[in-house]
C-alpha cells in the first residue's frame, strides 16, 4: 500500500473525551471514529488489525474442532421467553418491534439461538460432541459505555458453544478450550492471567475469565504464587476456623447510642474496635427481606450473597423497608431480639469468631453488647459472603498473602451444564435409546476489546507498539524524499518485501520528521528509512518500533529483517 492512497486520518491533538490511552491512540492513529456514545466506526487500518485478531482466534477454534457459522443478530422474543432471559437480561437488552408489532431483541449473546438449532437438528449421541462458533456484532445497551471500544454498546465478539453427551466429555473439552484461549493470548502477545469467575447472567456451574494484566483494567483480580487466581467477585475467603478465643461470655447489655448509626460512630463512642461489631444489613432478595451479618470491619460481596441465596436480584433495602421489617430505623439493626419478625439471618464466616460482640438492638437509639452466636441468635446459614481484602491469606494454599492487580477481561469460558438444554427442552438419544439433555459449554472472546487491550498493554509516549502478529502493516518504508535514486531504492525494496509481508510505503510529500512521527503513532513494527546517506553505503536504516536504536542493513539483504 502507498500511503498517499491509504485512508489513514491521523490526528495530532489528543481527543478531549477519550478516557483511556488505547482510545486516545485508536482515535489519533485513525483506527476508529466515534459515531455516538458507545458506538464506533472501524476505519480501514483498524479493521485490518481486527481481522488479524479474528484470524488468530479462528485458527485456534478450528484446531479444536470448532465449525464456524453465522447467526442472525435480530432474535425473536419467544426464544428468550423460553429461558426467562427476556426478563432477566433487563435494560441491557435492545428490544425492537417489526412493522407487525412482533417483538425481537438485538442479540447480546446467542445461547438461545444455538440451542434452538441443535435441538432441531441433532438427534443422536453419535452426532456429539459438536462445537459451533461465530464472529458477530453483539448489542448490549451498557449502562455506562466507556473506554472506547472496550465497553461499547455494539461490539465484535467470537462466541462458541459446545454440546456433549456426558459431563465427563464436557469437562475434558472445557480444558481443551481453556488451552486454546491461552494460546490465543500468547499469539496476541498478551501478559495475561486466567481467573476463576462468577457466572452472572449467562449462568452455569463454573467459569474462567481471561484477564489481560493492565493497571488501567476495569476488573480487580487476585492471584497467588501457588497458582490460584480469581476475580474479586469470585475470590474465596477462607474460613478461619478454630481461631475463636473463648473468653468469658458476658451477659447481654443494652447501650444508649443516641443518633449513632454506623460501626465507626458507635465504635468510637464505646471505645471498641470495629472487629467486635456485627454489621447488620437488610437486603431484598427477589423482593424478600433477609438479614445479612458480617464483621464490622468487612464488607459484603453481593455476588456471593446472590449465589448463597439462589436469587436473581439482590439489593439493599431502603430505609422505609428496614423500619417496616424491624420496627427500628436504619443503623440500629441487629441479629438479636428478632422474635416475631420472621426474617432469616445469613452470616459470613467472620461472624463465628466474635465473642461478646456489639450490634444494633432493633430499637431506636440503642445497641446491644456482649452478643454471642448460638446463645443470642442463630443464623439460618453461615457462609463465605464477604469481600476479599488486602492482607487476606490465599484460600487455596492458606500460606501466602494474596496479590491484588488489575486486568481487562478479554475472554470468558463457561461450563453451562444443562441450564439451557433443560429450559429449552433440547435432548438427544444416548446409546441405550434414552432421552438426555445436551451438556453445554459456551466460550466468548471480545475481538474488538482485544484490539484496545493490546494497545493498553503495549504503547509508549509516541504511540502504539503493535505485536507483529496483528500489526496493520509489518513494515513501513520511509523515503526521506520520494524522488530520484531514493525513490528507486524505496520502490525496489517495497516490491521485494510486499511479496512476503504487509508493507506500506510513505510516498507523501512531507518532511521526514512528520513521517517518523506518524510511523511511531501507527505502531508499525519495522521502520525502514531510505536516504542519500544510507544509499551511499549501499544500505537502508532499519529500526524496530519497540527498540531505541537503528542499524544499517544492506539493500541486498533486506529480506533478512523479516526473520
Ligand atoms: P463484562 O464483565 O466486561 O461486562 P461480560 O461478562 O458481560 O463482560 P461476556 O458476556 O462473557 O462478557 O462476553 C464475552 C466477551 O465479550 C467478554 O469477555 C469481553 O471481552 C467482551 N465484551 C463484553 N461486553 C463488552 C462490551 N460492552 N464491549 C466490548 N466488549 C465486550
Ligand atoms: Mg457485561
Amino acid at each position: 500500500m502507498k500511503y498517499t492512497q491509504a485512508f489513514i486520518p491521523t490526528v495530532k491533538e489528543t481527543p478531549s473525551d477519550a478516557d483511556t490511552i488505547s482510545q486516545k491512540l485508536m482515535l489519533r492513529a485513525g483506527l476508529i471514529r466515534k459515531l455516538s456514545s458507545g458506538i464506533y466506526e472501524w476505519l480501514p487500518l483498524g479493521l485490518i488489525v481486527l481481522k488479524k485478531v479474528e484470524q488468530i482466534i479462528r485458527e485456534e477454534m478450528n484446531k479444536i474442532g470448532g465449525q464456524e457459522l453465522l447467526l442472525p443478530a435480530v432474535l425473536p422474543k419467544e426464544l428468550w421467553v423460553e429461558t426467562g432471559r427476556w426478563e432477566i437480561y433487563g435494560d441491557e437488552l435492545y428490544r425492537i418491534k417489526d412493522r407487525a408489532g412482533r417483538e425481537f431483541c438485538l442479540g447480546p449473546t446467542h445461547e438461545e439461538v444455538i440451542t434452538d438449532i441443535v435441538r432441531k437438528e441433532v438427534r443422536s449421541y453419535k452426532q456429539l460432541p459438536l462445537m459451533l462458533y461465530q464472529f458477530q456484532t453483539k448489542f448490549r445497551d451498557e449502562i455506562r459505555p466507556r473506554f472506547g471500544v472496550m465497553r461499547a454498546k455494539e461490539f465484535y465478539m467470537k462466541d462458541a458453544y459446545s454440546f456433549h453427551a456426558t459431563e465427563e466429555d464436557a469437562a475434558n473439552y472445557y480444558k481443551i478450550v481453556f488451552d486454546a484461549y491461552s494460546r490465543i493470548c500468547v499469539k496476541c502477545g498478551f501478559k495475561y492471567c486466567p481467573v476463576e469467575a462468577t457466572t452472572g447472567a449467562i449462568g452455569g456451574s463454573s467459569s474462567h475469565e481471561f484477564m489481560v494484566v493492565a493497571d488501567t483494567g476495569e476488573e480487580e483480580i487476585i492471584s497467588c504464587d501457588c497458582g490460584y487466581g480469581a476475580n474479586i467477585e469470585k475470590a474465596e475467603c477462607s474460613r478461619t476456623e478454630g481461631k475463636r478465643v473463648l473468653g468469658e461470655i458476658k451477659d447481654l447489655e443494652e447501650i444508649y447510642t443516641p443518633n449513632l448509626k454506623t460501626v465507626d460512630e458507635v465504635s468510637k463512642f464505646v471505645n471498641e474496635k470495629p472487629e467486635k461489631f456485627i454489621k447488620t444489613l437488610i437486603y431484598l432478595a427477589d423482593e424478600k427481606p433477609v438479614m445479612v451479618i458480617v464483621r464490622g470491619d468487612m464488607e459484603i460481596n453481593e455476588e456471593k450473597l446472590k449465589y448463597v441465596l439462589k436469587c436473581n436480584q439482590i439489593a439493599l433495602a431502603n430505609a422505609e423497608t428496614v423500619e417496616k421489617v424491624l420496627g427500628a430505623p436504619v443503623g440500629f439493626a441487629g441479629p438479636v431480639n428478632l422474635n416475631d419478625k420472621n426474617i432469616d439471618i445469613y452470616a459470613d464466616f467472620s461472624i463465628e469468631n466474635i465473642v461478646n460482640g456489639i450490634s444494633g438492638a432493633n430499637k431506636k437509639d440503642y445497641h446491644l453488647k456482649n452478643i454471642n452466636i448460638d446463645r443470642d441468635y442463630k443464623p439460618l446459614a453461615i457462609a463465605d459472603l464477604r469481600k476479599t481484602r488486602r492482607g487476606d491469606l490465599c484460600p487455596k494454599c492458606q500460606e501466602n498473602h494474596l496479590k491484588f492487580s488489575r486486568g481487562i477481561e478479554i475472554g470468558h469460558t463457561f461450563r453451562l451444564g444443562i441450564k439451557y438444554s433443560k429450559t429449552m427442552n433440547a435432548t438427544f438419544l444416548d446409546d441405550k435409546g434414552n432421552k438426555n439433555h445436551f451438556i453445554m459449554g459456551c466460550y466468548g472472546i471480545g475481538v474488538s476489546r482485544i484490539v484496545a487491550a493490546m494497545i493498553e498493554q503495549s504503547h509508549d509516549e509516541n504511540g502504539i507498539i503493535w505485536n507483529e502478529t496483528v500489526a496493520p502493516y509489518r513494515v513501513i518504508i520511509i523515503p526521506i524524499s520520494y524522488e530520484g535514486k531514493i525513490k528507486e531504492v524505496s520502490d525496489l525494496i517495497y516490491n521485494q518485501l510486499s511479496e512476503k509481508t504487509d508493507v506500506i510505503l510513505d510516498d507523501r510529500n512531507e518532511r521526514a520528521g512528520v513521517k517518523f512521527k506518524d510511523a511511531d503513532l501507527l505502531g508499525i513494527p519495522i521502520r525502514i528509512t531510505v536516504s542519500d546517506k544510507t544509499i551511499a553505503e549501499n544500505g537502508v536504516e532499519v529500526k524496530y518500533r519497540a527498540e531505541k536504536t537503528a542499524k544499517l542493513t544492506k539493500i541486498g539483504n533486506i529480506l533478512d529483517i523479516l526473520k
